[in-house]
């Protein structure tokens, strides 16, 4: 195998470097020599939201993961401040992030692997022609039919310019601060939403708890959620993409999610697609057997004996309630197929669903508290 780095691409490494110290040299200058006017902080702050946002809700949950359809006005203001993040047109991203999900953490599959170290997750892999990036539309069919993407994707430069150069413009011209809006709505806005995002990418795969998977590295960390829109939810997410929520609690911090949802009550979005509580509740417990089972095998003391005596009956008693359900989902599945479920019926269904999932509330209290003493 050559141990040659593959080529760097100049346009992209330049672009990085200069918004970058632009950024970096120029704000706090301009900050120090004329002060900052709290209309163009605010403006600025607004289209940081607007274009991560417009990563997170469309580029990530819309067009990569299909987890809900949005009316046309939600999809161009999605495709239009997408385009002022600056991260690529929606056919390469989406479909470099489902090659993503694919092959997550594989070494030659994975376009941002984090396997590859933290540099090369973040930003490195945009730098240089790795064969790993390079995009392939197989698994993106969907998009290329869809008008809006390919638009986007024909113009995108245009786009990129315009809503980088005029947008900014404009709120100086408005606010009579032509330069400092240039600034901070133009480069600190866009270099720190480009951070924002790659933080996905580097250290929601890094740092943070595994609760529902550890097959992959993808973690969960609540205050990477607090910079990027919600998305630091990544344990959950690489399980069941197809969820709207990164966030499944009402407590944990998921503005896309707040905002689709919010547009679902205005009918601007719909068909927001949920995985089922017992779904998830399943993969917790799965990874709390695993978890405690391993912590038992590494302990040591004189109440191991029943403390694994507990685990195997909880294990049963998980097994069962699996079957159980399993078979009341296929005999509700045939009732509805026949049409056979009257109203009496359907409730006493949901009652008996709920009976099997409280149960599976109270095990994973147990489970929970016996992993806890074992620490
Ligand atoms: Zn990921
Ligand atoms: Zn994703």
């Amino acid at each position: 195998m050559s141990s040659e780095k593959p080529r760097l691409i100049w346009t992209t490494t330049l672009m990085f470097s200069l918004t970058s110290l632009i950024a970096l040299i120029g704000v706090p200058c301009y900050a120090w020599r004329f002060g900052l006017d709290t209309s163009i902080v605010l403006a600025s702050f607004l289209l940081l939201a607007a274009t991560g946002m417009s990563i997170t809700a469309g580029y990530h949950r819309l067009w990569a993961h299909r987890s809900y359809e949005a009316h046309a006005l939600v999809r161009i203001f999605l495709m239009i401040f997408g385009s002022m993040a600056v991260q690529n047109s929606i056919l390469i991203w989406a479909s470099g992030h489902r090659t993503h999900h694919r092959h997550v953490d594989d070494h030659d599959r994975d376009p941002y692997s984090a396997r590859r170290g933290f540099w090369f997750s973040h930003i490195g892999w945009m730098l240089r022609e790795y064969p790993s990036g390079q995009p392939c539309f197989d698994n993106a069919r969907d998009l290329l039919d869809d008008q809006l993407v390919m638009f986007q994707h024909r113009h995108y430069l245009s786009l990129v310019l315009l809503t980088n150069f005029a947008i900014p413009a404009l709120i100086g011209w408005f606010f009579g601060h032509m330069l400092e809006s240039l600034l901070l709505c133009g480069f600190l806005r866009l270099v720190l939403s480009h951070h924002f995002t790659f933080f996905i990418n580097s250290l929601a795969h890094t740092l943070g708890q595994q609760p529902y998977t550890d097959e992959n590295t993808a973690c969960d960390n609540a205050f990477f959620a607090l910079l990027t829109w919600g998305e630091g939810y990544h344990n959950y997410h690489h399980l069941f993409q197809w969820d709207y929520r990164n966030a499944i609690h009402w407590w944990q911090y998921d503005p896309t999610k707040w905002l689709i949802y919010a547009l679902s009550c205005l009918r601007l979005t719909y068909n927001l697609r949920r995985v089922p509580d017992f779904s998830i509740r399943r993969a917790q417990l799965n990874m709390l057997f695993k978890r405690t089972e391993q912590r038992l095998a590494e302990a040591q003391g004189h109440a191991l004996e029943t403390l694994k005596q507990r685990l195997s009956s909880e294990y049963e008693h998980f097994v069962h309630a699996m079957n159980e359900w399993g078979k009341l989902k296929e005999e509700w599945y045939a009732k509805t197929k026949a049409d056979l479920l009257n109203s009496w019926e359907s409730s006493t269904y949901h009652d008996r669903f709920r009976e099997i999932e409280l149960r599976l509330e109270l095990m994973q209290r147990r489970l929970q508290n016996l992993h806890a003493q074992l620490v």
